[in-house]
């Protein structure tokens, strides 16, 4: 009979094993703070920074900023939003170029996509958007929003909060009153990952258009917008694209849709040559018609790094990695957690997985506090789950052994 103690060492031996074997160990090196015994698990709300962004952030102030001043913007700054919305595109998104944009936050850019695939459906009669009951709060407020000023109906799905919205449920929700679908493709708080295809041509055969928030996938598992005819779909680039706190997001807008497609924040930026501010607002041709103001350029350097380095690496190896680390902390789990009293709230499938898990106990607002203190970091999702975010380039397995076995010996003893 093996003894715990020795169960527990097979689980490091493991640990050590995989980040042995892990083709990607190397990179992970090239983060800030990796060598500590801090165990981050919290990539997917905030990205760690790469070593290189702070080179590229210093280089940026002193010779960009501070040495080309207001020239910059001439210079390189004002095509920085489309340049690096196209390696984004190639790089994660499977987007060809000239069609995604670096702007504004998540939140105002779904506004623009929303309402401006509201503008792109010509039947008055379709008057519902349809979105799920689990979706990210500014996902469902901005909807509730823009159905209020547009005098539309929501069309709720009731999603399943321990995995999320299904194929089957959309076919379902869908019809010849729906105008415009909403729907993430991880779930932020199960870590479900849709069917974005099967959903896509689902909302298209009902004759709708489909808007999908990439924020916990861009970075972490495959994307083929392009292939999947995705119509319209945003992201935010902080979490595994590691532009850092506050970074910009980023529009996607299928070419087919591109030409004469209107958004509803006029400003100079996405106006067509901003510098002559001429007279009355006209769209820029293309993606640029998505800016409204001045781009974030801070943000944008910071992303480089990691835009770079998934190019380098490949969605295909690091959608690998990610599920590794994922299907190693439900060994964790079901060794450690489940025996007391732990609750898995992610769906086991690896195909339905994205690249964090969650745990549910009544006890885990104070422990994650207690984490906090240690230097194990996940984050708390109300009620009661911890979620543990498993970056795929810059977290370790024995990184993910440490703060599981802290979360194992926080738990209340009976
Ligand atoms: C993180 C996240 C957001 C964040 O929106 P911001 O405007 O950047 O605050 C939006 N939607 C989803 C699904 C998210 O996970």
């Amino acid at each position: 009979m093996t003894t715990l103690r020795e169960a527990h060492d097979a689980l490091l031996e493991r640990a050590l094993l995989l980040d042995a074997e892990d083709p990607l160990s190397a990179y992970r090196e090239r983060f800030i703070g990796t060598e500590t015994d801090l165990s981050y698990l919290d990539g997917n709300s905030l990205g760690r920074p790469l070593k290189r962004t702070a080179e590229d952030i210093n280089t940026f102030i002193h010779s960009g900023w501070g040495g080309r001043l207001i020239r910059g913007w001439d210079e390189e700054w004002l095509e920085l939003p489309q340049a690096i919305g196209d390696q984004l595109g190639r790089a994660v998104l499977g987007a060809a170029a000239g069609q995604t944009i670096i702007a504004d936050s998540t939140t105002v850019v779904l506004y623009k996509l929303i309402r401006a695939a509201l503008a792109a459906v010509k039947d008055p009669a379709r008057t519902e958007i349809v979105l799920d009951t689990d979706n990210f709060p500014t996902d469902r407020y901005l909807v509730e929003g823009i159905a209020r000023e547009e005098g539309l109906t929501l069309r709720w799905i009731d999603a399943d909060p321990d995995s999320g919205v299904t194929l089957d449920q959309v076919r379902a929700a869908v019809g010849q009153a729906t105008a415009v679908v909403l729907l993430s493709h991880v779930a932020y708080r199960s870590g479900f990952l849709a069917d974005l295809p099967g959903i896509t041509a689902a909302v298209h055969d009902a004759g709708a258009l489909a808007v999908w928030d990439l924020c916990h996938s861009a970075g972490s598992v495959e994307i083929a917008l392009d292939a999947a005819g995705v119509d319209f779909a945003a992201g935010c680039t902080y979490k595994y694209l590691n532009g850092g706190p506050g970074s910009p997001a980023f529009a996607y807008v299928n070419a087919r849709h591109l030409p004469g497609l209107a958004q509803p924040i006029w400003g100079w930026m996405g106006r067509r040559d901003a510098f002559e501010m001429g007279p009355g607002y006209e769209p820029a041709p293309g993606i640029r018609g998505f800016l409204s103001g001045t781009p974030a350029i801070f943000g944008m350097i910071a992303m480089r790094g990691t835009l770079d380095l998934l190019e380098e690496v490949g969605m295909a190896a690091v959608r690998e990695k990610s599920l590794r680390l994922t299907a190693y902390a439900l060994e964790l789990h079901d060794a450690w957690l489940a025996p007391a009293g732990v609750r898995l709230a992610t769906p086991r499938a690896p195909e339905q997985r994205g690249s964090h898990i969650t745990v549910d106990h009544p006890s885990f607002r104070e422990v994650t506090a207690a984490l906090w203190d240690k230097d194990v970091i996940p984050d708390f999702r109300a009620p009661a789950g911890i979620r543990i975010g498993l970056s795929p380039l810059s977290t370790g397995f024995a990184e993910l052994h440490r703060g599981m076995a802290a979360v194992r010996d926080l738990l209340p003893r009976h």
